[in-house]
């Protein structure tokens, strides 16, 4: 139905949902500042959420691997949440219409 979705489809590695390849973010396992050059791809939510609970520092040392950071202790309860929530880009684009909360 609609066009964007026959874009080519990814998925976020933290919530697993999937999404057109232009709604998707790289994240760097290792930040770019700290000479990362792996990426994955997230979706904005699970990006914005990795870096409001992690410092550079902590995601260098840390969580420098996509294993690790999936299995990062402050992660889980957003991972959790997450999966179980309906991915955004399902939705037709009705920016008039916030989104509920529960
Ligand atoms: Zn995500
Ligand atoms: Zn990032």
């Amino acid at each position: 139905m609609s066009e964007s979705l026959a874009e080519h489809e990814c998925r976020c590695v933290i919530c697993e949902h999937a999404y057109p390849r232009s709604r998707l973010t790289k994240h760097h396992l290792v930040p770019k500042s700290r000479n990362g050059k792996e990426t994955v791809l997230t979706c904005r939510d699970c990006h914005r959420q990795i870096h409001a609970l992690f410092r550079e520092k902590e995601l260098e040392r840390q969580y420098g691997t996509l294993e690790l950071l999936l299995a990062a202790e402050a992660l889980q309860s957003w991972i959790t949440w997450i999966r179980k929530r309906q991915p955004r880009a399902r939705l037709r684009v009705h920016t008039s219409h916030r989104k509920r909360r529960r």
